[in-house]
């Protein structure tokens, strides 16, 4: 008889995680409060970044910390309250910054980052969703000398030490290469390799289609009601109680309420981030980042999206509009964006640890349960790459990816319930 397993969770990662358990043969229901791909997966960048070969530590630098706590940039925001709320966990990622300890999570990040091509390749022809992905990189633009000059010497870094290519433009030539830009910029990053996904919501949609397609089934449920029965595991849906063999928690942002309802308390808090949509008509080339005023600006089905950079928030914490006003006027000193789509930004959570590597493996201290969440910035470039990694370690084949870095045990008495 096949193996069975609980997928909780709808976004990329737990969709990713169902379609290889079901491609290994297991009966996998996926248990989902609301639509597949409709919340952290929905609303992001829709990049799939195969250059992010480095997570964002946090900063060590004096000034970029001054300029930060005086709120005097629009690339990271923060709520005090909610800052002091999780400052212990801040203090943690903080401590894993440092070179000689970022290092070791640069390593972990770049032996997972380098397979996403491949494993999104995968899915994307599976699910015949080559219509919503652009083959053609996106461009890091730079408004200072100090920020362009900072930002080649580290791609050049990049590409000696991992391979990851990049083409340099001066003012003159991303000015040819994207003459929608009003404004002079200094130069840009042209990453070449990275894809970028048009309706990055449907495109989690085509690969979960693909998983029912099949023979994989998606129930709405609440993940809340996860209990042991017996030898497995087995959660509440619509149509009744549905039970699994092995269960895999996969909530993103909110994989810390089931985790903590079960005795965990592992080191994790969000980065949230927002987007709206604008009319705009013009054409871009290829989507552009400008990472230090902190806005991107990406081509979508639903119009240009502007998205913002990290408000260290609680998840649950009100929406505050003031990053999305300041990346709306960046965006509008570049571009001519046209009338918002939305009568409100979309507000989202990125799913941080505090050493920046996401936790897959199994729960220390149930047997069984599987943890596979904590993507931060890159999720929906990992899903596919982790989802692999989580389905072959549930299934006891030997991993592609070395996934001791990855184990949640890793944050000792934390990860034990
Ligand atoms: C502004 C912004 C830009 C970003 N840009 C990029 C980018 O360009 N590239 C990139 O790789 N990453 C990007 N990210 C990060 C990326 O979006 C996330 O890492 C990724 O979407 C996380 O996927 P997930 O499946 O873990 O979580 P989610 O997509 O949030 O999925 C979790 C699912 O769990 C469900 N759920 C929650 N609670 C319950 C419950 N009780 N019962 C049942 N179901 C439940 C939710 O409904 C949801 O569908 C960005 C994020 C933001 C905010």
């Amino acid at each position: 008889m096949a193996q069975s397993a609980l997928v909780l969770g709808g976004g990329m990662v737990g969709v990713c995680t169902a379609w290889h358990l079901r491609e290994r043969g297991y009966d996998v229901t996926l248990v989902e409060r609301g639509v597949p791909g409709r919340e952290t997966s929905y609303g992001n960048a829709g990049l799939i970044q195969r250059e992010a070969v480095e997570p964002y530590p946090f900063p060590h630098d004096v000034l970029k910390l001054a300029q930060v706590a005086l709120q005097r940039g629009n690339d990271v925001s923060y709520r005090l309250r909610d800052v002091l709320a999780v400052s212990p966990r801040l203090a943690q990622y903080w401590w894993n910054s440092f070179p000689s300890r970022y290092q070791i999570s640069v390593a972990g990040y770049e032996a997972l980052i380098r397979h996403c091509l491949i494993e999104h390749d995968r899915m994307i022809l599976a699910s015949g969703a080559g219509n919503l992905v652009a083959r053609h990189g996106w461009k890091q633009i730079f408004r200072t000398v100090k920020g362009f000059d900072e930002g080649t010497a580290k791609a050049l870094a990049l590409t000696r030490r991992f391979g990851v290519e990049s083409r340099i433009l001066d003012s003159m030539e991303l000015a040819r290469e994207e003459p929608a830009l009003k404004r002079t910029m200094t130069g840009a990053i042209y990453w070449e390799s990275p894809y970028s996904v048009s309706d990055p919501g449907g495109l989690v949609g085509r690969y979960a289609a693909s998983f029912t397609a099949g023979g994989g089934r998606i129930l709405k449920g609440d993940a809340r009601s996860l209990r042991t029965d017996g030898a497995g595991w087995c959660v509440d849906t619509v149509d009744g109680t549905v039970s699994g063999e092995q269960a895999v928690i996969a909530l993103g942002p909110w994989s810390e309420v089931v985790t903590r309802m079960l005795g965990y308390r592992l080191p994790l808090f969000v980065k949230r981030g927002y987007h709206r949509h604008f009319g705009w008509k013009g054409t871009l080339n290829t989507p552009m980042i400008d990472a230090e005023a902190g806005v991107a600006m990406l081509p979508m089905a639903l119009g240009l999206r502007v998205t913002t950079g990290a408000e260290f928030a609680l998840r649950d914490a009100p929406l505050s509009t003031k990053q999305m006003d300041g990346s709306e006027c960046l965006a509008r000193e570049m571009l001519n964006l046209g009338d918002p789509v939305e009568a409100t930004p979309w507000l989202g959570s990125r799913p941080c640890t505090v050493d920046m590597l996401p936790l897959i493996g199994q729960a220390p201290s149930h047997r069984g349960l599987w943890f596979h969440f904590g993507h931060a910035h890159q999720g929906f470039t990992l899903g596919p790459t982790t989802g692999r990694l989580c389905a072959e370690l549930m299934n006891g084949e030997a991993p592609y990816i070395d996934p001791s870095p990855y184990r949640p045990s890793r944050f000792g008495r934390a990860a034990q319930a």
